[in-house]
């Protein structure tokens, strides 16, 4: 290279957007591989993403949410492990773990940086020739407007998904009248028992959305309707309520996350929380100070104060225009993992092992992992995360041996409605699903990633090596 870029890769650090969990885990993995980590999380604080929902009880244990070379890294620094049978808040999460964490990091984080975009030096998109040489640089843009320039060796993109809710419109895009109304709308799971009480309390209520962030926020709203009276709820599904799987109920066997759904149902068929079901929404208006909302397959229409709309998440792929990168056209997720989690075809939590091989990108030295790398798939769940990164650090660090054991095992969920288990008598929901279950019997079968004898959820399959011309 001429400006002797490829001489300084080594010497540069490994950018790792975002200071989640999995962002502050990949830091770990790459200190104890003896790469240079720099954390860039726009957020004025560690864990920013996971503030945003510090109210919400998480439904995996401690003992499912620590990274294993992280807490290699805490436990140096004197650390006081929580039970690992208790559920944490995503406030405890935080407080408890992701701030001494990034401690015991040791400067690595910084704050207030938000990538806005990444590009190969002196290569646009189209540039070939010695691409792959060329360190990344990312454009940071800091609180105060200004935006500086990082040089990176390798980029691994682990921003999530929380900053960009999808809207209420069934079809993905803001409804009529959504975008005015913003002001009494919320995304994602408000703090309706804490900060947000008033904006509910003895108010009416639409909840739009029928998966886990749907359910915490109609079981919140129950809760205050019994301390706030004049506190109603509706509920609006896309689909029948015969198609509302109430996250997994109780086939889940992430069991606090499955009581939710059971819970969630109760109210339903109480009558305590009005389902209106199929309500796909057409529409939002004002009237008389209230929202007025539309039916797009019926007459129907809702009035209330608020709505809480719990759709779903989707990536943002706007700081990325200048890398090459390759997504499943409809999942958002990279090509090789996204029919593994296809929600079309596959509701399973039980996604089987996956990480550098399925996560590879076509712009060598880049990576998308955690939440972001399941892009509009709901089901990611941090164990999936910590392996992901496990195996791209040693990847980076040029142990393909380690890179290529994956070693993660996930409760089964035995929860799975896609249209595969429709067509087949399953035994079982508990038969579901579990590294035993022949392909194409629960979920659709994966013929492109695995034999077709391969199990539907078991271990990956090693990747194969090229012998072509060898
Ligand atoms: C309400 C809720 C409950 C959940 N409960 C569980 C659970 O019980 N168990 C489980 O395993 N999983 C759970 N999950 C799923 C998932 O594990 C969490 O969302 C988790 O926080 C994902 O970690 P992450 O590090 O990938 O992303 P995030 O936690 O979203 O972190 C991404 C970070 O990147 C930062 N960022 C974003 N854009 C930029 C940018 N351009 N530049 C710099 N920084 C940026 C954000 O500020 C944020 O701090 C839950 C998710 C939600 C929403």
């Amino acid at each position: 290279m001429p400006d002797g870029s490829h001489a300084r890769l080594p010497t540069l650090p490994v950018a790792v957007i975002g200071a989640g969990p999995v962002g502050l885990a990949t830091a770990a993995h790459l200190l104890a591989r003896g790469l240079t980590p720099l954390v860039l999380e726009a957020g004025p604080e560690v864990g920013h993403a996971v503030r945003a929902w510090g109210h919400v009880y998480m439904f995996t244990p401690w003992s499912l949410n620590v990274d294993k070379a992280a807490r290699a890294l805490l436990d140096a620094h004197g650390w006081t492990p929580p039970d690992p049978d208790l559920y944490p808040t995503g406030t405890e999460l935080a407080d408890c773990y992701l701030v001494p964490l990034a401690r015991a990091l040791g400067g690595v984080v910084r704050t207030g940086a938000r990538v806005v975009g990444i590009a190969r030096r002196e290569h646009d998109l189209m540039r070939d020739a010695g691409r792959a040489d060329a360190p990344f640089i990312l454009h940071v843009a800091t609180p105060d407007g200004l935006t500086g320039e990082i040089e990176a060796a390798a980029v691994i993109d682990c921003s999530g998904t929380w900053a960009s809710p999808a809207p209420a419109g069934a079809h993905g895009l803001p409804v009529p009248g959504e975008v005015a109304h913003r002001d009494r709308i919320a995304y994602g799971i408000p703090d309706i028992l804490g900060a947000d009480r008033a904006a509910y309390a003895g108010r009416s209520i639409l909840v739009v959305g029928a998966g886990h962030s749907a359910v915490n926020a109609v079981l919140d709203l129950a809760q205050l309707a019994q301390e706030a009276p004049g506190t109603r709820i509706a509920w609006a599904f896309r689909k029948p309520l015969e198609a509302a799987r109430f996250g997994g109920g109780l086939a889940d066997a992430l069991v606090q996350r499955g009581a939710l759904g059971a819970r969630a149902r109760a109210l339903v068929e109480e009558g305590a929380v009005r389902a209106l079901a199929p309500f796909p929404i057409s529409g939002i208006k004002d009237q008389d100070g209230m929202l007025l909302v539309t039916c797009q397959t019926s007459d129907a229409t809702v009035l209330v104060d608020r709505m809480v709309v719990a759709t779903g998440f989707r990536p943002d792929l706007d700081p990325l225009r200048e890398l090459r990168f390759a997504l499943d056209p409809a999942v958002q997720a990279p090509p090789r993992l996204a029919p593994l989690i296809d929600p079309n075809v596959h509701s399973c939590g039980t996604v089987r092992p996956h990480g550098e091989a399925e996560l590879r990108q076509p712009e060598p030295g880049f990576y998308i992992a955690g939440m972001k790398s399941y892009g509009r798939a709901p089901t990611f769940l941090l164990a999936t995360g910590h392996e992901q990164v496990r195996s791209i650090t040693a990847a980076l660090a040029g142990d393909w041996e380690a890179a290529r054991d994956m070693q993660l095992e996930l409760p089964p969920t035995g929860v799975c409605s896609g249209p595969a288990l429709a067509s087949v008598a399953v035994a079982s929901t508990e038969a579901c699903c579990t590294p035993d279950t022949a392909q194409g019997v629960c979920c659709a079968a994966k013929p492109d990633l695995l034999p077709a004898d391969a199990p539907c959820c078991g271990p990956a399959q090693p990747a194969r090596t090229a012998s072509c011309c060898g």
